[in-house]
C-alpha cells in the first residue's frame, strides 16, 4: 500500500476552540489585556487601616460611576440585553461580601488596601472557580474584571487596558476580559484568539454580541504569533492560520463566501418553525442563567425557558434573596419569555457549588454529597421561600417547577408534600397562584433513569440534564480536565439510556426535554431527534444553528442513525457515524487543510472489520476513518469513504481504498464502486479495474 496523495505545504497553525464562530482575517496585534498589575503592598498602622476601607468606598464609588458609563455606551452601541452584562459586575461590586473581605484583611493583617482588594479578589476567584457549572465558574472573569477596575482607580500609574487598535487588526492576548471588548466597539478589531477564556465568558458573550469571531484555549498563541503577521481566524474549525499561502487564502475567500450565504439565511429562520424535512415538530427552548438570557432567548423567539438555572440570582448577592427579591427577578425573567413557559428549577446547589454565605459541611465526595434537592430538604426554609415566589409569579405567568438531582421517589415525594404545603398556605392568605402548576423532574442521576417509569406517575414532565447524567452513569467527573476523554456523552451506554428514557416518556405520555449541553450541539441533532427526543432546551447563541440542523434533517434518516449506532459497543465507532452524518449535512465547512506531518510518513494500517463490513484506519486519538460496504449476493458494493478532517490531506482516502480493493482481489470479490471517491480512485489507478469490469461481465 502506498500514499498517493500529494503532500501540501505545511503551513504556521494553532488550534484552540471556537468561542464566537465566524471567519476573520488581518494583522496580529498582541496584546495582554488582563496584564496583572503589580499590586503594592505595605504594613500600615491600625487608624491607617481604617483610613484605607474608607480609600476603598471612594474608589467603589467612582469604579461604579465609571461602570455605569460603560453600561451606558454598550446600550447605546449594542442594546439592552449586552448592557445588562454589566448588571453582574455592578452587582459584585457593590456586595458586601467584597467589602467586608477587603475590610477585614485591612484590619486584620495591617495591610493597605490595593494588597487586600488583591487578595480578597483572588480568594473569591477560586471559590467561583470550582463551581461545577462553566457558567458560574467563569463568573471568576467578571471578578477579575471587577478587581482590575477598582485598582485602576486606587493605583495611580495602572496601564490604560487597550493599546490602539489599527483598523481590521486581530486582537492576539493571553486573557480577555469583558470591559476590553465593550471597548472594541468601533475600532475595526476582526478578530480575537485568546490563550485561555471561556466558553460562557462574558467576554465572549460580548464577542458574540459583537459579531467578532473569537477562538479561545488557543495555547502559546502570544509566543506563536508575532505582531503584524497576516493571520485567519478559523471559528468554525477552531484554528488559527499564521502568515498563509496564497492557497489558503483563495481556500478561505470561497468560505467566506459560503459563510456569508449562512448568515443570512440562520436569520431567516427566526420566524420559522423548529419542523423537520418531513413535518415532525420539534419545541426549541432556552436555557436561561440571568435576564440577558432571557432577553436573547427573546430576540431569537425561543418556545420558552426550557431550563432556567437559579444558582445565579442566588451567588450574586451575600445573603439568601428575600421572598420578594426572587420574585421580582422570575417576574423579570418570564415577562420576556412570555407567552412561552419559564421552567424554574429550584436552587441546585451544595457539593462543588457553595454559596459563600451558606457554610456547608466539608464531603470526602462533594459531588455524591448533598446536593440539589437532597440540599434543598436537608433546609426546608430555603426551599420555602422560593416554591412561594414560583407559585406567585404562576398566578400571572405561565411558570413551572423544575426539581433537580432527583435520586428516587422518596425524595420526590418529599418534595411535592413542600409544594402542597406552600399551595395551601397562599390559598389561605388568599394569594393567587396557579394550583396545577406543571411539576417536573430533571433525570441527572442513574437512579432517576432507571426509575423514570415510576417517577412519571408523580411528574407532569421530564428533562434530561446530560452534563450530569454522563457524569454519574460513566463515574467520570464533568470538571476534571483529566478525565475529559472518559467524559463522553457518546458513550454506548448514554445513548441506551437517553433513547430508554425517550420512549418510556413517550408510552407514559410525559414530555420529556434535553436541556443538557449536547442538546447545544447541532452536530447531534439528527441523533437525539432518531433517539426520539422531540424537545430541546439550548443555549439561546446555539438556537437558530439547532433550528437549521433540525430543519435540515429528516425523521426516517434520524432513526436510521440511531440504529446504526445503538447497537455499536465502541464511543469512537460512534462518533465516527455522527460526524459522518454531520459532515454531509454542515451548511459551512472549513477547508481540509494539511496542519501538521503526521509523526510518521509511512502510511497508516488498515484493518478489515469483518463484522462491521468496513475498513478502518486510525492516527492518534483522531476519529477513525473509514470505507464501508455491503453484500449483494456475489457484489460488494464500497458505499462510502470518510475521513474526518484532523485526518484530510494524509492521503488516508486512498490507503483506504487501496487496501480494500487488494482484499478485494485476493477474496475475488466483484466491486461495485459506489461511492464517488472509490470510483474516480480505481479511474486513475487501472490497475484495479479489473475488479470492476468482473462485476459488469457478472
Ligand atoms: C445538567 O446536568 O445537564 C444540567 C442541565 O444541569 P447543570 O448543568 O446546571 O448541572
Ligand atoms: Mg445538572
Amino acid at each position: 500500500m502506498s500514499n498517493t496523495d500529494n503532500r501540501q505545504p505545511v503551513p504556521a497553525m494553532i488550534l484552540g476552540e471556537v468561542a464566537s464562530s465566524g471567519l476573520a482575517r488581518g494583522r496580529a496585534l498582541l496584546c495582554d489585556c488582563a496584564k496583572q498589575t503589580v499590586v503594592p503592598r505595605r504594613q500600615v498602622s491600625e487608624a491607617e487601616a481604617l483610613k484605607e476601607i474608607e480609600r476603598f468606598d471612594a474608589a467603589v464609588s467612582a469604579a461604579e460611576g465609571k461602570l455605569l458609563e460603560v453600561q451606558e455606551s454598550v446600550r447605546r452601541s449594542l442594546g439592552k440585553a449586552e448592557a445588562e452584562i454589566f448588571e453582574a459586575q455592578i452587582l459584585l461590586m457593590r456586595d458586601a461580601t467584597l467589602r467586608d473581605a477587603v475590610r477585614e484583611l485591612c484590619l486584620e493583617k495591617r495591610i493597605n488596601v490595593e494588597a487586600a482588594l488583591d487578595e480578597a479578589i483572588k480568594h473569591l476567584m477560586d471559590l467561583f472557580g470550582r463551581l461545577a457549572d462553566s457558567y458560574f465558574r467563569e463568573r471568576a472573569a467578571d471578578l477579575h474584571d471587577v478587581g482590575k477596575r477598582l485598582l485602576e482607580h486606587l493605583v495611580k500609574n495602572l496601564q490604560p487596558s487597550l493599546p490602539t487598535l489599527p483598523d481590521g487588526c486581530v486582537l492576539v492576548t493571553s486573557e480577555l476580559l469583558a470591559s476590553v471588548v465593550a471597548q472594541l466597539e468601533g475600532h475595526g478589531v476582526r478578530g480575537l484568539v485568546v490563550e485561555r477564556g471561556g466558553l460562557t465568558a462574558h467576554a465572549t458573550i460580548l464577542a458574540r454580541a459583537l459579531g467578532i469571531p473569537m477562538i479561545v484555549h488557543a495555547s502559546e498563541a502570544t509566543k506563536q504569533i508575532r505582531a503584524g503577521d497576516l493571520v485567519i481566524v478559523d471559528a468554525l474549525a477552531g484554528r488559527v492560520f499564521i502568515n498563509p499561502k496564497p492557497e489558503i487564502l483563495r481556500k478561505y475567500d470561497q468560505l467566506e463566501a459560503d459563510l456569508q450565504i449562512h448568515q443570512s439565511a440562520l436569520k431567516g429562520l427566526i420566524d420559522l418553525p423548529a419542523v423537520t424535512r418531513d413535518g415532525v415538530e420539534i419545541k426549541l427552548c432556552a436555557n436561561i442563567g440571568q435576564t440577558a438570557d432571557a432577553v436573547a432567548a427573546a430576540n431569537v423567539k425561543a418556545d420558552g425557558a426550557g431550563l432556567y438555572r437559579t444558582e445565579f440570582i442566588f451567588l450574586v448577592q451575600d445573603h439568601f434573596p428575600s421572598e420578594a427579591e426572587q420574585y421580582q427577578f422570575y417576574r423579570a425573567t418570564a415577562e420576556h419569555l412570555q407567552p412561552g413557559e419559564t421552567v424554574i428549577r429550584v436552587l441546585d446547589i451544595g457539593s462543588d457549588k457553595p454559596l459563600p454565605y451558606f457554610p456547608l459541611t466539608r464531603e470526602a465526595n462533594p459531588a455524591l454529597g448533598c446536593r440539589g434537592t437532597r440540599l434543598l430538604l436537608a433546609h426546608p426554609t430555603v426551599l420555602h421561600t422560593q416554591l412561594r415566589a414560583i407559585l406567585r409569579l404562576s398566578a400571572s405567568h405561565p411558570a413551572a417547577i423544575l426539581l433537580p438531582m432527583i435520586g428516587g421517589m422518596d425524595e420526590l415525594h418529599a418534595a411535592k408534600a413542600a409544594i402542597e404545603n406552600v399551595k395551601a398556605e397562599l390559598a389561605a392568605a388568599g394569594q393567587p397562584f396557579n394550583p396545577r402548576i406543571p411539576l417536573g423532574a430533571m433525570i441527572e442521576t442513574p437512579s432517576a433513569a432507571i426509575l423514570i417509569g415510576q417517577l412519571a406517575g408523580e411528574v407532569d414532565f421530564f428533562s434530561v440534564g446530560t452534563n450530569d447524567l454522563v457524569q454519574y452513569l460513566l463515574a467520570a467527573d464533568r470538571i476534571s480536565g483529566d478525565l475529559a476523554s472518559s467524559y463522553e456523552p457518546l458513550h454506548p451506554a448514554m445513548l441506551q439510556v437517553l433513547a430508554k428514557l425517550a420512549t418510556v416518556a413517550k408510552a407514559k405520555g410525559k414530555p420529556i426535554c434535553l436541556c443538557g449541553e449536547i442538546a447545544s450541539e447541532p452536530a447531534y441533532t439528527t441523533l437525539l431527534i432518531g433517539l426520539g427526543f422531540r424537545s430541546f432546551s439550548v443555549s439561546p447563541g446555539r438556537l437558530l444553528e439547532v433550528k437549521h440542523a433540525i430543519r435540515s434533517t429528516g425523521l426516517s434518516e434520524a432513526e436510521e442513525l440511531a440504529g446504526k449506532v445503538l447497537p455499536l459497543n465502541s464511543t469512537r465507532d460512534i462518533k465516527a457515524h455522527v460526524q459522518d452524518d454531520w459532515s454531509r449535512r454542515r451548511p459551512v465547512s472549513s477547508p481540509a487543510i494539511v496542519a501538521s506531518a503526521p509523526a510518521t510518513t509511512a502510511p497508516l494500517p488498515v484493518m478489515h472489520k469483518v463484522k462491521l463490513q468496513r475498513f478502518e484506519s486510525q492516527a492518534g486519538d483522531a476519529p477513525l476513518a473509514f470505507l464501508s460496504y455491503t453484500q449483494e449476493g456475489e457484489h460488494v458494493i464500497l458505499d462510502h469513504t470518510f475521513v474526518p478532517d484532523e485526518l484530510r490531506g494524509h492521503g488516508m482516502a486512498a490507503t483506504l481504498v487501496r487496501a480494500a480493493l487488494d482484499e478485494a482481489r485476493q477474496r475475488r470479490w466483484k466491486i461495485v464502486p459506489r461511492c464517488l471517491y472509490v470510483a474516480g480512485f480505481i479511474e486513475r489507478n487501472p490497475e484495479f479495474a479489473d475488479l470492476v469490469e468482473r462485476q459488469e461481465r457478472a
